[in-house]
């Protein structure tokens, strides 16, 4: 769900404002940086993911039914997935056209999907063009039904895909892996699940996804609410009703207004009695330029037109010749000024669409969003604000605060009570920082998150010394790219390749060297170094709200193409960046 526009801002246009203009600007978010920053010292540790005792109702799976019996699991498989979403089903088709035929999911929801399993909240849609954002178009003959796909259809596309490469046959769902242990004397890896499993596989590969557990701010008295109240990732149909005709006639409160929350408030606001929005800061909502996909144009579609799409994402973004000219003649400090004078033009016209749109001048104030554009999540939708017109809607602007207490009536807001029917929690997900939830002992019996201790150390994000036959995917150290399945495709060629190269040579397994390692985590921090972005953002979860982070402990930021050239050449080099046993 990590995905920002696909249109990152212009750098080198001239500023049209004298520069105090801008400064000023900067000045304020600075202020208002610092005031969230202050209300907030403790940083991820406001939110808890422990989703046990008095809050398990909060991971309860809606969607699954009742958990199936069934008897433990004591087999060998040559390939297994921890998590059954996209990075999973890319994988496993490239791994089929491989003839790797032994492939299981092992997937805690009761169906494949991840992300787009788990997130059907009213409105649920991607913003990445769809022809772009679903995978494996061109395998399944399938042309998305709109420029945007929402939830449903691309939920759809995971099954046909879980179908077409014959993936549900060995799959078990409802099933949570606990450990997942190395064994060095028969080059296995050892997983044991919640479901009394203990299964062994050849090759494993974390596909649980970054943004995958679900949270809760630590507000005090939340278990106390007398009322209704779930996740925005555990969507209560039972309750709401698909229609959402469940709610008419209650008072609704959503707490949050990030990606999520600005999808579901049109909906809750056209449903519900009142609704309130509990915000702490707005998000960046620009216009939603969506249309059905033109049939003719469909149907006119060569054979493999979306490796094509996919070809062009990966490749170097050219500069005309003017436009070199113009950077080689700037100065760094000029070219980061013009980039922020650029970002901040974009942001102000953010503004003036809400000016446009919402009628009640406070309210306007209040959606206004204080800091540098793609510091938080982008949004577009064309019918969040207007939905502040409503007489029923009531902003709740907390200003940086946030909500500290709920009473069994509902939030509390500078003494006022706010009370509910129903509290909705859009407060988003944990940062998982890569493949660290499942208890990952590789060689010598030493855990992922120990090795981690003193900083992140992977090749590519992929691969982590010590760790033999164990893929990483959608973690920290990997390239970042605003359609993330562009990435997932990258990393599960890549992923395939490795796995195919050492089926074809007859090895066991396959490590990556301490040299290639230590190599590419220099390049994380050379390049990470770039930018004091992350500092002077507004906390969020892209900075891991505010807290200290080492350098290496990101993504890698050298960019698309530079992280695919690094793919292909380790692929050309495997001797060199890996060893291998068992010949
Ligand atoms: P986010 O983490 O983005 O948002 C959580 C929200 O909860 C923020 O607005 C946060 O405020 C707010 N919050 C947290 N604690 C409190 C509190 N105590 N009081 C009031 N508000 C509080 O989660 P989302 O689920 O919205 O989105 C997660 C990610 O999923 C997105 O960034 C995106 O990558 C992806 N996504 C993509 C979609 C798409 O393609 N359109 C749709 C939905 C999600 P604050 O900002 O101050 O921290």
């Amino acid at each position: 769900m990590a995905q920002t526009p696909e249109k990152p801002i212009g750098m080198t246009a001239k500023p049209t404002r004298p520069q105090e203009f801008y400064d000023n600007i900067k000045r304020k978010f600075a202020e208002e940086r610092d005031l969230r920053l202050n209300y907030r010292p403790e940083g991820t540790a406001q939110f808890t993911s422990d989703l046990t005792g008095e809050l398990s109702q909060y991971e309860v799976d809606p969607y699954g039914g009742e958990l199936k019996p069934r008897a433990p699991i004591n087999d060998t498989v040559e390939v297994l997935f921890i998590g059954g979403g996209f990075s999973a089903l890319l994988t496993s088709a490239r791994l089929r056209e491989r003839g790797v035929e032994s492939i299981r999911i092992v997937e805690r929801g009761a169906d494949v999907g991840g992300t787009w399993y788990w997130n059907r909240y009213p409105g649920v849609a991607c913003d990445v063009v769809a022809y772009d954002y679903l995978p494996l178009l061109d395998e399944l003959d399938y042309v998305p039904k709109d420029h945007y796909a929402k939830g449903p259809e691309i939920f759809a596309h995971c099954q046909a895909i879980a179908r077409k490469y014959n993936l549900y046959e060995l799959a078990t769902f409802q099933t949570t892996v606990t450990s997942t242990v190395w064994d060095s004397a028969e080059q296995m890896w050892n997983l044991t699940t919640d479901r009394g499993d203990k299964m062994k596989a050849r090759f494993v590969i974390c596909a649980n996804g970054t943004l995958s557990k679900p949270k809760l701010a630590k507000i005090k008295g939340l278990e106390t609410f007398r009322g209704h109240s779930f996740h925005t990732s555990r969507w209560d149909y039972g309750y709401t009703k698909p229609d959402l005709s469940g709610l008419d006639g209650r008072v609704v409160g959503i707490i949050g207004t990030g990606a999520t929350a600005v999808q579901a408030i049109p909906g809750l606001g056209a449903a519900a009695r009142e609704l309130y929005v509990f915000q702490r800061t707005p998000s960046s909502i620009d216009v939603r330029d969506d249309w059905p996909t033109d049939p003719n144009w469909a149907r006119r579609l060569p054979s493999g037109w979306q490796a094509r799409r996919r070809a062009r994402a990966r490749m170097q973004p050219q500069m005309t010749e003017e436009q070199r000219t113009r950077q080689a003649a700037m100065s760094p400090e000029e070219k980061v000024r013009r980039q922020e004078n650029a970002n901040i033009e974009a942001m102000m016209k953010i503004h003036q669409r809400i000016d446009a749109i919402v009628k009640d001048k406070a309210t306007a104030d209040a959606l206004k969003p204080w800091y540098m554009l793609l510091c938080k999540r982008p949004c577009f939708h064309n019918d969040y604000l207007p939905t502040f017109n409503r007489p029923n809607v009531h902003l709740v602007d907390t200003k940086g605060k946030g909500i500290t207490e709920i009473t069994e009536k509902g939030p509390v807001f500078e003494g006022k009570q706010y009370e509910l029917d129903v509290l909705i929690y859009a407060t988003g997900f944990e940062v998982q920082k890569t493949g660290i939830y499942n208890q990952i002992k590789g060689e010598d019996g030493l855990e992922i998150n120990d090795k981690y201790r003193d900083g992140i150390r992977t090749l590519l994000g992929i691969h982590s010394q010590g760790y033999p036959n164990l893929f990483i995917m959608g973690g920290y150290q990997a390239s970042f790219q605003f359609n993330l399945t562009d990435m997932l495709q990258a990393q599960g060629d890549h992923i395939a390749a490795c796995i195919d190269y050492a089926r074809r040579h007859g090895f066991q397994s396959i490590d990556v060297t301490r040299e290639a390692e230590e190599f590419w985590v220099q390049e994380v921090i050379k390049h990470r170094g770039k930018t004091g972005r992350n500092q002077e953002c507004t906390p969020g979860y892209y900075n891991f709200e505010g807290e200290f982070q080492r350098r290496q402990d990101g993504n890698y930021n050298g960019g698309f193409f530079q992280y695919c050239s690094h793919l292909g050449e380790v692929q050309a080099r495997m001797a060199e960046h890996f060893t291998f046993t068992g010949k």
